[in-house]
C-alpha cells in the first residue's frame, strides 16, 4: 500500500498555514500565505486547496485525510464555519463538505484554539501532562481543554472559552454581547485600549492621539519602567489571574499553557501571573499546576490541524 499523506490547514484572520505530513509524522511540505479576507471564503479555500494539490504533485504521494483549524464559532457535526468575527462573509460556510468533495478523503474541522491546544499537548509545552488548559492571548482570548489527549468540546465546541468569562460585571461591553469579559481587559486589544485611555486621561488628549499604541509597545514600556504602562500591566495580571484562576479551579488541569502574541512577554507575564493565581486558587494544590508559555509559536495551529487529520485517517471516516 502506498504511503498516505495527511494535510493540516490552519486558517487565521490574517494568515493561513498549510502542511503535509507522512504517516511516520515527517513534515513533507508546508506553505504560508496571508488571508485576503476581502476575497471571501470560496476563493480563499480554493487557494488553500490548490496549494495542497501543488504540494501533493511535488511529493507524488496520495492524500489520506485533512485536518482543519479555523476561527470559531463552528459546527463540528455539520462541518460549518458559522460566522467568525475575523473572517467576514464566512456565514454557515460548508468548509468540510467543500474539502471532502475536492479530495474525496475524510476531513475533520475544529476551532483554532482547540487545534493549537492539541499541537501544544502533543508537540509543545504540554508534552507529558495528562490534561491541560490552553489559553491564547492575542487580539482576542481563546481557550481549550485537553483531557487525556482529547479535546473536551462541549456544546457547539464552546468549552474552554475563558476569554468570555465575566471578570468585571460593570466593565466594557464585549463583542460577544456581554459586559466585562476577560477579553475586553486582558487581550492585546484590551491592553492597548486601557493604555490609550489612561494616557488620554492623564494628558488631557484624545484617545485617538494614542492609536499607535499596541500591547507590544505597552510591554516595551513596562520593561523601561514606565509607571502608566506598569499600572496597565498590573491590572492585566490581576484580571488574568481571576479568569485563569477560575478556569483552574473548575478544570484542575496539570498544566496551563499560554500562547498568543501577548505570551511573548515571557516571564514578565508568567512570573507575576503564577503568584497572583496562587493566591486566587484555594481548592487545589496550585503547586501541582504548571503554568507555562507555549513553545510552538505560530506553528501550534498547523501542528494541531495535522493531528486532527491523522485522527481522521486512523478512524477511516466515511466521506459524506
Ligand atoms: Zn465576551
Amino acid at each position: 500500500m502506498s504511503q498516505k499523506i495527511v494535510a493540516g490547514i490552519d486558517i487565521g484572520g490574517t494568515k493561513i498555514a498549510v502542511a503535509l505530513e507522512n504517516q511516520a509524522g515527517g513534515r513533507v511540505a508546508d506553505r504560508r500565505f496571508p488571508t485576503d479576507v476581502a476575497r471571501g471564503p470560496e476563493k480563499i479555500v480554493d487557494e488553500i486547496l490548490r496549494a495542497i494539490e501543488e504540494m501533493l504533485a511535488e511529493t507524488g504521494a496520495a492524500l489520506g485525510a485533512v485536518g482543519i483549524g479555523c476561527p470559531g464559532p463552528i459546527d463540528i457535526e455539520r462541518g460549518l464555519v458559522l460566522s467568525p468575527t475575523n473572517l467576514p462573509g464566512w456565514i454557515d460556510f460548508p468548509l468540510v463538505e467543500l474539502v471532502e468533495k475536492r479530495f474525496g478523503v475524510p476531513v475533520v474541522l475544529d476551532n483554532d484554539a482547540n487545534a493549537a491546544a492539541l499541537g501544544e499537548y502533543f508537540f509543545g509545552a504540554g508534552r507529558g501532562f495528562r490534561d491541560l488548559f490552553y489559553v491564547t492571548i492575542s487580539t482576542g482570548i481563546g481557550g481549550a481543554i485537553v483531557c487525556e489527549g482529547r479535546i473536551h468540546h462541549g456544546v457547539q465546541a464552546g468549552a474552554g472559552e475563558v476569554g468570555h468569562t465575566i471578570v468585571d460585571p460593570h466593565g466594557t461591553a464585549c463583542r460577544c454581547g456581554a459586559r466585562g469579559c476577560l477579553e475586553t481587559i486582558a487581550s492585546g486589544t484590551g491592553i492597548a485600549r486601557r493604555m490609550r485611555e489612561r494616557l488620554a486621561a492623564q494628558n488631557g488628549g484624545n484617545v485617538e492621539n494614542y492609536r499607535r499604541i499596541t500591547a507590544e509597545t505597552v510591554v516595551e514600556a513596562v520593561r523601561s519602567d514606565n509607571a502608566t504602562a506598569r499600572a496597565v500591566w498590573d491590572e492585566t495580571i490581576e484580571f488574568l489571574a481571576i479568569g485563569l484562576g477560575n478556569a483552574i479551579t473548575i478544570v484542575a488541569p496539570q498544566a496551563v499553557v499560554i500562547g498568543g502574541g501577548v505570551a511573548a512577554a515571557g516571564e514578565l507575564l508568567l512570573g507575576p501571573l503564577r503568584e497572583a493565581i496562587g493566591k486566587n486558587v484555594t481548592m487545589l494544590p496550585i503547586e501541582k499546576v504548571e503554568i507555562l508559555k507555549a513553545t510552538l509559536g505560530s506553528e501550534s495551529g498547523v501542528c494541531g490541524a495535522l493531528i486532527l487529520g491523522k485522527s481522521a485517517l486512523e478512524r477511516g471516516q466515511n466521506v459524506r
